[in-house]
């Protein structure tokens, strides 16, 4: 059928005139495999799950299935795309912006540290598409200030993360004030069988595009681990590989805040140049902090896995799990932030020795290469 059709072309999914401008505007001349099968499904109004490799185009996927199905007359919310990050729900609100530039839609960014006041004056102000946190979101909705009435989509990005632990609750406790009829869309990475199990319970008959295990992770990105014994010689091997942090840019993960917070400090004692960012810094010096990135002024990222997911920045080619993953998932997010869209990227692992069978375990489970960091790796950045 037409639904489960490769479109290998934009210009072939009658797309609206000015969207296909947003797009060309955008560098997008050919659309990327989840596009050629993903964007088609959306605008039918189907309820989609959709799982492609980190990096091959999943935003702009839905956003042009929202772009094309929001109509424009209508100043109401019609869509609504959650995030698991205040970064992540920027980022997302600006590619709708771009790709939008030419149909005049309005995008309302709705996420918590930012003022309430603005939120609710843009909302009665009238938006077309609000892209937020769920904390904010379900407190614009509490409010009565989010209006559901023209809502016609729900976006769950990184559906996989917000159907765990951490959202689940808020997430139903938005899905509450949402209209019967609504079309869902969920989009990840990594989407376990569970997820797409307790999925079945709110969406109606989805179309499923699904990756195999073993294609999940990307064949540019080149995967590296160093034994470090113990945690006290991780610091002198990320010295060691400062210089080659510094070539494109580097993000360097973490497992807990604080040990952000230490390791920078220790980094800059040592005369090394790093900035650092974490879910517990004021919301003002995380907009700096990634402002600053983006435009590549800062080159070498300490953060945590507030950074694991969805964001998009071209010039990394360097990942350093500092601290070895808290999941297999979490692996695939970290290190997929670099070799976006086909570029080549490096993961540099450092286990301990008692850590070393759980990198197998990833190893093996995504049936990919993990090897011992040569003496150099410049040739894979
Ligand atoms: P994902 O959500 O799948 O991890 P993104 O949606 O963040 O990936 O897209 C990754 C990068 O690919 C972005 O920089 C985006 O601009 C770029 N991109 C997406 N689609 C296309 C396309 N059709 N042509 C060129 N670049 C694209
Ligand atoms: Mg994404």
């Amino acid at each position: 059928s037409e639904l489960l059709k490769t479109y290998t072309r934009f210009e072939q999914m009658s797309l609206k005139d000015d969207l296909l401008r947003g797009l060309y505007s955008s560098g997008f001349d050919v659309p990327s495999g989840i596009q050629q099968r993903g964007i088609v499904p959306i605008i039918k109004k189907r309820d989609l799950i959709a799982q492609s490799q980190s990096g091959t185009g999943k935003t702009a996927t839905f956003s042009v299935g929202i772009l094309q199905r929001i109509k424009l007359e209508k100043v109401q919310p019609q869509a609504l795309v959650l995030s698991p990050t205040r970064e992540l729900a920027d980022q997302t609100g600006k590619v709708l912006k771009k790709l939008g530039d030419f149909m005049s839609i309005t995008v309302l960014v709705c996420i918590g540290g930012k003022s309430v006041g603005k939120d609710i004056k843009a909302l009665e102000d009238g938006v077309h598409v609000v892209t937020g946190t769920p904390g904010r979101v379900l407190d614009m909705l509490s409010r009565g200030k989010l209006q559901t009435k023209h809502l016609k989509m729900l976006v769950i990005d990184e559906a996989d993360e917000m159907l765990g632990l951490g959202f689940k609750e808020t997430i139903y406790d938005i899905y509450r004030f949402l209209p019967e009829s609504l079309q869902i869309v969920l989009m990840s990475a990594t989407l376990p069988r569970a997820v797409i199990e307790v999925s079945n319970t709110f969406m109606e008959d989805p179309i499923k595009i699904l990756v195999k295990r073993h294609e999940q992770t990307l064949e540019g990105i080149r995967q590296f681990f160093v034994n470090v014994e113990k945690e006290k010689w991780k610091f002198d091997t990320l010295c060691d590989l400062y210089d080659t942090l510094t070539i494109t840019q580097a993000v360097i993960f973490c497992n807990q805040k604080k040990k952000v917070d230490d390791l920078a400090i220790r980094l800059i004692e040592n005369n090394f140049t790093v900035s650092s960012m974490h879910g517990s810094m004021p919301q003002q010096e995380r907009e700096q902090i990634m402002n600053d990135f983006r435009m590549g002024e800062s080159r070498v990222l300490l953060t945590t896995d507030v950074w694991a997911r969805g964001i998009d920045v071209k010039q990394v080619s360097l990942v350093i799990n500092y601290d070895i993953p808290p999941s297999r998932e979490v692996y695939l997010h970290r290190i997929g932030r670099s070799g976006r869209f086909g570029r080549k990227g490096v993961a540099i692992n450092f286990v301990k020795n008692d850590e070393m069978q759980a990198l197998r375990d990833i190893e093996q489970y995504y049936s990919t290469e993990i090897n011992e960091m040569p003496s150099s790796i410049t040739e894979f950045l």
